[in-house]
């Protein structure tokens, strides 16, 4: 069959391997342009280089972060990786400097290749009493002159919200760069290249794909230089996500705002229930006055929410009547609430603190909660009758 334009108002999904090129010349022009690494090409060659479903689908998030360009790759961690290589160089490295409380798997990341594998100089920051202090960053900082700081917006499990603007600022001051991890803020509570940031990453995994069916990452940024250095290692390190989950992205990225902000709402009247429980020692949300980091939660997300996670701990008399609630509370919620490793599902789901973070987090009553889109009385009466079993 002969292509013919088809009057579709999508992009359709692009799954060839290799694009047609006609002939000598125009291959020719194609591979030198290729060597210039923009984001979207004249002439697409190999969609491992860059594929126009991909393209179509970056400028969505484009859209939502407010930046100049966006970088999918099939995965968070890849996304990570790849921010990172961008201030890779070789013996000219200098220090990196990571903030203590990010995902788990940035942290392996970190420990296994950067360290182990690549040899690369890496040193945390770690906070105290539930927040980082920024004098003492500023003393690291000055006498290890790192070449980055690698942070997040809202940690995990603690949900510990970092000031963004004035990490850029003690950064800025000596000549390093900073790379933000925004999966659990996302652009709907806060920009942070607007703050200066250099990079932003995402695990799209989550909230952006919102439904617990796509494996897949993004970097953001405003600056060319970083980005074309960015394109050049997902295209020779194969990080390129594929066609078929671009476009399943890009249909499901369009109710992205709906599901978040209905997600922040079910949290934060969720979390002042089971503040409010006889059966709950404590409870960790951003927007609750007592969060240690509440009040940079206010300044940073600007009263529009303070995301979809809460972390809770159950009352018991000891570790061992603590671990046997936790047990029974999940069994009773397990019908609404599933236990499932992941974040940002469309439904509301839970993990045990201790059995993921073990000795970092070794407390058996903690239950951290990723709040769904569902009506706000399913998940409150769910949790009111398990919690009232206890
Ligand atoms: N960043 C954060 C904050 C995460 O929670 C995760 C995964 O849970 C990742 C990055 C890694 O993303 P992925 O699993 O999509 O590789």
């Amino acid at each position: 069959m002969k292509q013919k334009e088809i009057n579709s108002s999508r992009m359709p999904v692009y799954r060839d391997a290799g694009f047609e090129l006609f002939n000598a010349e125009l291959t020719a022009e194609a591979f030198r342009k290729e060597t210039e690494n923009n984001r979207e090409p004249d002439n697409y060659i190999y969609s491992r280089y860059r594929n126009p479903t991909v393209v179509s689908a970056e400028e969505e998030i484009m859209k939502l972060e407010g930046c100049d360009w966006a970088l999918l790759t099939q995965s968070g961690m890849s996304a990570i990786d790849t921010a990172l290589s961008v201030f890779q160089n070789g013996k000219e490295s200098r220090p990196w400097l990571f903030f203590s409380e990010i995902y788990g798997g940035s942290i392996s990341f970190v420990e296994s290749i950067l360290k182990k594998r690549r040899g690369l100089d890496i040193h945390y920051f770690m906070p105290a009493d539930g927040e980082y202090d920024l004098k003492k960053l500023e003393v690291m900082v000055s006498s290890l002159k790192p070449e980055l700081i690698y942070i997040e917006s809202v940690s995990n499990p603690m949900l510990i919200v970092t000031d963004v603007p004035s990490v850029v600022k003690i950064a800025k001051k000596h000549g390093c760069r900073v790379i933000l991890d925004n999966t659990f803020a996302t652009p709907f509570l806060y920009k942070p290249l607007n703050d200066g940031v250099d990079l932003v990453i995402h695990s799209v995994t989550k909230y952006f794909s919102g439904h617990g069916n796509i494996s897949a990452g993004v970097i953001c940024g405003n600056n060319d230089m970083l980005m074309r250095s960015a394109v050049e290692y997902r295209k020779f390190v194969g990080h390129m996500l594929s066609p078929d989950d671009a476009y399943r992205l890009e249909t499901q990225i369009k109710t992205f705002k709906l599901r978040f902000k209905s997600q922040c709402e079910n949290a934060s009247a969720l979390a002042e229930l089971l503040n409010s429980h006889p059966a709950v020692e404590r409870v960790w949300y951003p927007g609750m006055k007592g969060h240690a980091t509440h009040s940079i939660a206010k300044k940073l997300f600007s009263g529009k929410g303070y995301g979809g996670m809460i972390t809770f701990d159950l009352k018991g008399k000891g570790k061992t009547e603590k671990g046997k609630k936790r047990d029974r509370f999940i069994s009773h919620v397990s019908e609404h609430i599933k236990l499932i490793p992941t974040l940002g599902d469309p439904h509301t789901i839970l993990m045990p603190v201790e059995s993921v973070w073990g000795a970092k987090y070794p407390e058996p009553g903690m239950i951290r909660l990723s709040i769904g889109f569902e009506e706000y009385s399913d998940i409150l009466d769910t949790i009111t009758m398990a919690l009232n079993k206890l």
